[in-house]
């Protein structure tokens, strides 16, 4: 195989890479070291015997077919010999990324898989570099055939079928995700954040959005999942970031660069939150944009605090020295231990938009919303209401003396140009 294998350095986490093959190639040879396994993303490969008596071909795979996939037991010799049969693209996984990934996974999830490939690796008996479990081939003819005999076909069977379309679409989006990084395909939207007790546009929050080439406006629910597990939401944070300090003093201008400035928030993936050298990084864009930290501040969810509380803490307090606002983004969905809140070095809380669509009709949740106001203002933060879509909504936050809020109500996400002109016509009448 033509191998363009690129070394990967240690803050570049190790990717899918994607190799078009002409018919006839060899993929790997026999007695060759394992090192990676291969999914199938258009054309065939076949596995081919390749002893000096015969050359059989022990079985043909095709797109979504998995092969090579004993890389991930252990690093021995290639038991047989892959050759594309046809043009043929396919994703080549590297162990190294195999184990990467599986570190990200759940826990158990990862302790189980490893469970299984460690009794697998002392009992099997030498296996064909393919075991074939999960070609979508055979999967297809059981499912086709149990339609047949009017049968339901076995769960396992339909869940391989749909774990392989799953799998080889976040590969496709994975490569396409790292191309449009490239091409500069991203944007921030700014959506504007209130002070409610002025009546003024206080900040805003920058959400990110894909133009894609041929799809328009891709939102950030349909990529930023697959940038998260394939780890290019650190590519996609850190262009969001450099995008909104760039936009700060713009922001500023339009609103006459009042005494108390305009912020500009950006979300921090938990994945990028406990990458190594994340405050410097940050600290590094911050500084070179020229703008001032506190006029930066970083959105972080509980989940990103939940496996290490303690060298979360560290994390949040790099960035407080550095003079950046931080937000606790979410609050209300996930582990939610009010217990915690002023061990941490955090300055504001978001509650979210799934309490405030409740809070002018359910008397429960106006109680709670209230309770976590006081909370909060006990420990010195302040709090942002998000996903405000009526007036009720901002008249039941007054009242519990919530300090700024954020919906369609005030304002969409808007482009930068559309976001500058809301400043001019908005922040001298207020709102
Ligand atoms: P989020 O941080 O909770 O952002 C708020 C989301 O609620 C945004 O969706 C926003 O458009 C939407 N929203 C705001 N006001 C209202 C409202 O009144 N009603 C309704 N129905 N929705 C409202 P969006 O832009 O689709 O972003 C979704 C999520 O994607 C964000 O949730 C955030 O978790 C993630 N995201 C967005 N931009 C970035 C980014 O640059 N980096 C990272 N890591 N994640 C991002
Ligand atoms: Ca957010
Ligand atoms: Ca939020």
């Amino acid at each position: 195989m033509n191998d363009s294998t690129k070394t990967t350095s240690p803050t570049e986490p190790a990717m899918a890479r994607r190799v078009t093959m002409a018919a006839g190639t060899v993929i790997f040879r026999k007695g060759d070291q394992r090192d990676a396994a291969y999914i199938i993303d258009r054309g065939k490969v076949q596995i081919r015997e390749d002893d000096p008596e015969s050359d059989r071909v022990l079985v043909e795979l095709e797109a979504g077919d998995i092969f090579g996939e004993m890389a991930l037991i252990d690093d021995k010799a290639r038991t047989a010999t892959a050759v594309a049969a046809e043009d043929t693209d396919v994703y080549v996984l590297s162990r190294e990324l195999l184990t990467g990934r599986m570190e990200s996974l759940d826990p158990l999830i990862a302790l189980m898989i490893n469970i299984l490939i460690e009794r697998y690796r002392r009992t099997r008996v030498d296996l064909p570099e393919t075991a074939g479990t999960a070609r979508s081939g055979d999967v297809e003819k059981t499912l086709r055939a149990s339609k047949k005999t009017g049968k339901k076909a076995p769960a396992s069977v339909a869940t391989v079928v749909e774990r392989q379309h799953v799998a080889l679409q976040e590969l496709r989006l994975e490569q396409e995700l790292r191309g449009a990084v490239e091409r500069k395909e991203f944007e921030p939207y700014f959506q504007p954040i209130i002070d409610l007790r002025a009546g003024r546009v206080a900040g805003f929050e920058s959400l990110i959005r894909w133009n894609h080439p041929e799809r328009g406006m891709v939102m950030p629910g349909d990529f930023v999942p697959v940038a998260e597990r394939t780890n290019v939401v650190q590519l996609l944070d850190g262009l969001i970031l450099e995008k909104a300090c760039a936009a700060v003093p713009l922001l500023n201008e339009a609103a006459g660069n009042p005494k108390k400035p305009l912020f500009t928030s950006v979300n921090l993936s938990a994945i990028n939150f406990m990458t190594p050298n994340i405050v410097e990084q940050v600290g590094e864009v911050v500084r070179a944009s020229g703008v001032e930290p506190r006029q930066i501040r970083l959105e972080i969810t509980e989940s990103a605090f939940i496996d290490d509380p303690e060298r979360a803490e560290h994390i949040l307090s790099g960035f407080k020295g550095l003079g950046l606002g931080i937000a606790l983004d979410d609050f209300g969905t996930g582990y939610s231990s009010l217990s915690y809140l002023h061990k941490l070095s955090i300055d504001s809380l978001k509650i979210d938009r799934s309490f405030i669509t409740q809070i002018h009709d359910e008397d429960k949740v106006y109680d709670i919303v209230r309770a976590i106001v006081n909370l909060a203002h006990d420990f010195l933060l302040y709090v942002v209401a998000e996903g405000i879509e009526y007036a009720e909504d901002v008249t039941a936050l007054r009242h519990v003396n919530c300090d700024m809020g954020q919906g369609y109500f005030f304002g969409k996400p808007l482009s930068l140009e559309n976001a500058i002109q809301y400043v001019k016509d908005n922040y001298e009448a207020g709102i």
